[in-house]
Parts: C-alpha cells; structure tokens; sequence
C-alpha cells in the first residue's frame, strides 16, 4: 500500500525548486539557503475529537489537517515553505473504516493536494502505517521567517488595542473544515504594520485570548458589543437543543482560526483604516495592565469573563 502512494505521488506532486531531494529516499532536503529562521510547528488531527470519518467528506479532512498548520504559521508571521505528511490509516476490515486504506489516502491527499498548491507548499516526505484505530494525521509544517521578528503570544503590550479577522463562532457547522488559513492577511500586515502578538484562535475567543494575556503578563477589557459574531453562531443558536447566544458561541467555539492581533493604539488606527485584507478586520478590545478578562457591555458596564472553550485532554 504504502509502495502504491509513493508512485502516485511521486507522479502527482508537483516540482519545486525549494526541494532538493523528495519523496523515495529516507529523508527529505530543503533549500533554506535564501532564508531566514526555520519556523516548525506539528498539529495531529484526529477521527472522533476533530472530524467523524463517517460523516465527513476525506477530501476535507485532508485539507483541514494541512490547513490547521498553515494556520499555525500565520500566527507566528512565517512564509509557508514545507510540510510533512503522516497517516494513520484504519484497516479495511476495522470497526473505524469501511474504505479501503489505499483509496481513503488518495481522498485525503485530494483535499490537501490543493491547497497546497495554493499556498505554494511543498510535500517534502512523510509516512503512512495501517492499523486497527481510527484515522490519524499528523502534518508537520516548515515556514520561514525573512528578516522580521516572529508575532509572540508574549508580547502584547497594556494599552495596544486587540483586533480580530473575520467572523466568530458556530465553526462547527463547516467553518472547521472550510477556513482560510490566515497566511495571506498575515504576511501582508507583517509587511505593512507592527503587530506585537498574534495568535490564531483554535480553542474559542476567550479561551485562547487568556492564553495571550498569561505570556504577556497583562488582562484585557473585551467589547463584546463589538466582537464580529458568524452567520453561524446565529444559526446554531437557534436549534432546538442549543444552549448559548451567538455571542457566548461567538466567545467560546472552538476551530475559528482567526487571528488575535494586538497593535499599538495608533498602528491598530492604521490597520483599521487601511481596510486592504481580504476579509474583515475588528477592533475588539483594549490589553490592560490590571490582570484578567473582563467584558465591557453597550451601557459600559464591565464584568469578570470566564475564559471558556475547548480544552484539550
Ligand atoms: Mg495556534
């Protein structure tokens, strides 16, 4: 099997100069010698906890597990450069799968075949094993730095203004599997403005907003009137069995993969008024150096948050 996929994709994937030696020998060989620092990040996604393989279209699941890691690079203001491509694939007679293991590597590499092509990444190598679990893929992205500082959850300074991209919450309704990682939007605000930090949101708003504020050693006043709340999050609210308003789903769904920017008061101006993104940009925030998340409503009236979402086991 595994035989099988080296020959399709050794025919399937597209050169690069960037490679010097692919797939077929027991490691792969970058050029990096036009480069700056090496970013790596690895995210491993997984049948159950990420997608349902019996629900899903591989094809998109194959994206999203190249696509969560683009993400990753996006947030630190890394150039995606390479990835790494290991699968977990369930044996065709496995309570977990009903496809062949063969045909269901194909399907996945249909999904992240495209993408990255899009981004212009290269699949240096990987591994692929059979098994009688569920589907697992891990990627491995290398992106580059070019002579900037990388965006560190560290650095998010009492007084910068905190801004958004796009819209939040309800991900779960496809978003997860449909996002643009915000590599693009990333590249381009490196290159036009000072950003102090950035994260990407995979967890919720709050959750991961909490995260910034612990490395950075200050609280944050989050305008929730203000917070870009997805056609989704509405939509979900208003099923039967939903619980929370969009704007809870808003501040605490999982899987947005948007960007937490923190900017000086008149960079954050600058970005907001250059309105040159491909998607939406939003003020929706203040960094303090009281410690905390708090929530400041339309009538001002501030109150503790409770940083809320996915919590990883
Ligand atoms: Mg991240």
């Amino acid at each position: 099997m595994e035989r099988q996929l080296i020959d399709y994709l050794t025919k399937h994937l597209p050169s690069s100069d960037d490679l010097l030696v692919g797939i077929g020998d027991d490691a792969a060989i970058l050029d990096w010698r036009t480069r700056d620092d090496l970013v790596v990040t690895s995210d491993m996604i997984t049948d159950q906890i990420d997608f349902i393989l019996a629900d899903a279209d591989p094809k998109l699941i194959g994206r999203k597990a190249l696509a969560v890691n683009l993400s990753d690079l996006a947030a630190m203001a890394a150039q995606p450069v390479g990835v790494i491509v290991s699968l977990l694939l369930p044996s065709t007679h496995s309570k977990f799968s009903s496809i062949d293991p063969y045909e269901l590597a194909l399907q996945l590499y249909q999904g992240i075949l495209p993408l990255a092509q899009q981004y212009d990444v290269v699949i240096a190598g990987g591994d692929t094993n059979c098994w009688n679990g569920p589907l697992a893929i891990n990627i491995t992205a290398f992106g580059a730095m070019q002579g900037n500082i990388p965006w560190l959850r560290c650095n998010a300074q009492a007084g910068d203004h905190l801004l958004v991209t796009g819209t939040l919450g309800g991900s779960i309704l496809k978003k997860h599997f449909e996002f643009t990682p915000r590599v693009n939007e990333a590249l381009s605000l490196r290159q036009q403005f000072n950003i102090s930090t950035a994260m990407d949101i995979s967890d919720g708003l709050s959750l991961d907003l909490s995260r910034i504020c612990r490395a950075s050693k200050v609280g944050v006043e989050l305008l929730v009137d203000q917070i870009p709340i997805s056609v989704d999050a509405q939509q979900l609210s208003l099923q039967d069995k939903d619980q929370l308003s969009p704007l809870e789903h808003a501040l605490q769904d999982g899987e947005d993969f948007e960007l937490l920017l923190a900017a000086s008061p008149t960079e954050a101006t600058r970005i907001i008024e250059s309105n040159n993104l491909s998607c939406p940009i939003t003020h929706i925030g203040y960094f303090t150096k009281e410690l905390g998340l708090y929530s400041i409503d339309t009538e001002s009236q501030r109150s503790k948050l409770v940083p809320q979402g996915f919590v990883h086991q």
